[in-house]
């Protein structure tokens, strides 16, 4: 283990490149590595070396996997439900048993802490558990009318669905859209992250080892923009479901609106924490610390805009500088890190930039501010305090491990603030008094909202943002909703 100076206990990176699998896209039921000989390198973002190549799709590819949705979405909607729930749930039995492999594969090709890595696979689990249960759930209704009449409405899966999702959770985000499809009896094509395949391979090979049809479940790589266009324009594709942040849901958004297509978002946040004065503000320091380190920042509900009530606020900042300079930070699979790399050297680029800003703008940098020496995309847990109305990482969500820490006296001011931009994910709030929780509770434009700690997201609740953050919402018994289309059927009997 060596110590960087004064600050972090940074432990010896881990040779580990042989062990990551060989790369391919899964279509009708097929490992293949795709009619072209296109590929992109995966980049271990804790040593910055290639891990290995991930395959592109081509036309034909993409043609090929939404031929064999259609196909697979006939054979999945007519698959008793009791069968599709029990193959589910088989799927979830092996990823648990395999999460200590996969979440290996994950930190090596994400950099997230192993402990964190672990457990998003075994919390994907549980989310498939949860989700084909309401599957079984998916009831419609029958509606009182005149006699010799019955009106019922029914709820039917939707159809071949078009899901693209992000590198910061490899396995959380595609298993929101495949178990959510597959629940309702839908069939997906999904773009998984290019930047982080691997994980996504070994979740579809739980699919397919526990019994999922050919053609149910199809995992694509390509270029983003190219698959995206292709298959939200296709009439096999029903819906499109997407993660990742706001211009890019927006344009895939209109594409899907140009063809009538429904769609869920799932983007970005700038997720506000109001820190009232009656707080004790060691313990919500410590709090907040842990919510913002985890995955590095690179989360959509992390806390990224810190009011802090003025009479507290030194206390706050100091117990926070100290909780991050306590983050052991490294390559994710060494013992006892707690923090990794950025997972991209695009996202350390433009983390560095955000902080250079607020610097350059007059915001106090007290711990924190720079790169880690030394190979992989590090950068140090940052603290900023005084930072500048006009700073840019009050309006862009930083994605990174930097906490922004802005100074308030009225309640009002705070809530304003934390309202004031166009984004509506995640808010946060620590107060112990039942009429200022209310306030908050009322008053933040969110979707996700904690009290008194930094929730993270459960299968038995629902996930979503207001206003910019998108639209939809996946978990809870929400979550299916997208999934399935309603049926009005009146039948008169003579
Ligand atoms: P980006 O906007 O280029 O890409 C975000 C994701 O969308 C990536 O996985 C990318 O492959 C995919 N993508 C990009 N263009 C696409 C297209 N035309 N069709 C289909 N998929 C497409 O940015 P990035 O550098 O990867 O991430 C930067 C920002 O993205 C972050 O600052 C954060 O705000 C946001 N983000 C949000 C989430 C989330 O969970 N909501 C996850 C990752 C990134």
């Amino acid at each position: 283990m060596t110590t960087q100076p004064g600050i972090y206990e940074v432990p010896e990176p881990v040779a580990v490149a042989t062990d990551y699998p060989t790369l391919a896209m899964h279509i009708d039921g097929r490992w293949t590595d795709g009619s072209g000989d296109r590929r992109e390198a995966v980049i271990n973002p804790a040593t910055g070396t290639p891990l290995g190549s991930v395959p592109l799709a081509e036309k034909a590819d993409l043609d090929a996997a939404l031929a064999a949705a259609a196909r697979g979405y006939r054979i999945w909607r007519d698959t008793p439900v009791e069968r599709r729930s029990r193959i589910l749930r088989r799927a979830a039995d092996l990823l648990r048993e395999r999460a200590p492999q996969i979440g290996r594969v994950m930190t090596l090709e994400q950099g997230k802490a192993l402990s964190e890595a672990v457990g998003e696979v075994q919390r994907v689990a549980t989310l498939l558990d949860w989700d084909c249960e309401e599957g079984r759930r998916a009831y419609g209704r029958i509606i009182p009318t005149g006699p010799g009449e019955t009106l019922t409405v029914r709820r039917e899966p939707i159809g071949p669905v078009a899901a693209f999702t992000p590198w910061n959770f490899p396995a959380g985000s595609p298993m929101r859209k495949i178990a959510a499809a597959l629940s309702a009896g839908c069939s997906i094509v999904i773009k998984a992250s290019e930047e982080v395949p691997a994980t996504a391979c070994a979740l579809v090979r739980c699919f397919e080892e526990a019994g999922v049809p050919a053609g149910v479940l199809n995992l694509v790589f390509g270029v983003p923009a190219e698959v995206s266009e292709h298959l939200v324009a296709s009439p096999t594709i029903r819906f499109v479901a997407f993660t990742g942040s706001v211009p890019v849901g927006k344009k895939l958004a209109g594409l899907a609106a140009a063809v009538m297509k429904p769609t869920i978002m799932e983007l970005g946040g700038h997720a506000p924490v109001i820190i009232c004065d009656d707080v004790d503000p060691a313990a919500a320091a410590a709090a907040c610390a842990r919510g913002k380190y985890t995955n590095a920042g690179q989360v959509c509900t992390s806390p990224s805009r810190f009011f802090v009530h003025d009479s507290i606020h030194d206390e706050f900042v100091d117990a926070f500088v100290k909780a991050s300079e306590a983050v052991v930070v490294g390559d994710g699979l060494a013992p006892g890190v707690q923090m990794g790399p950025l997972a991209n050297e695009r996202r350390r680029a433009a983390v560095r930039r955000l902080v250079d800003d607020a610097r350059d703008r007059g915001a106090a940098v007290l711990t924190g501010g720079e790169d880690l020496p030394g190979p992989g995309f590090f950068y140090r847990p940052t603290v900023l305090a005084d930072v500048p109305a006009d700073a840019e990482i009050l309006r862009d969500e930083p994605f990174g491990p930097v906490a922004p820490v802005i100074r308030f006296r009225a309640l009002d001011d705070a809530i304003a603030q934390a309202n004031a931009l166009p984004y509506g994910l995640a808010a946060y709030g620590f107060t112990h008094r039942a009429d200022t929780v209310a306030r908050l509770t009322d008053a933040f434009e969110a979707g996700i909202l904690s009290i008194n700690h930094v929730g993270g997201s459960v299968p038995q609740a629902p996930s979503g943002g207001f206003k910019e953050s998108g639209h939809g919402r996946e978990g809870g018994s929400e979550g299916l909703d997208g999934y399935l289309v309603t049926k009005r059927v009146s039948h008169r009997l003579a």
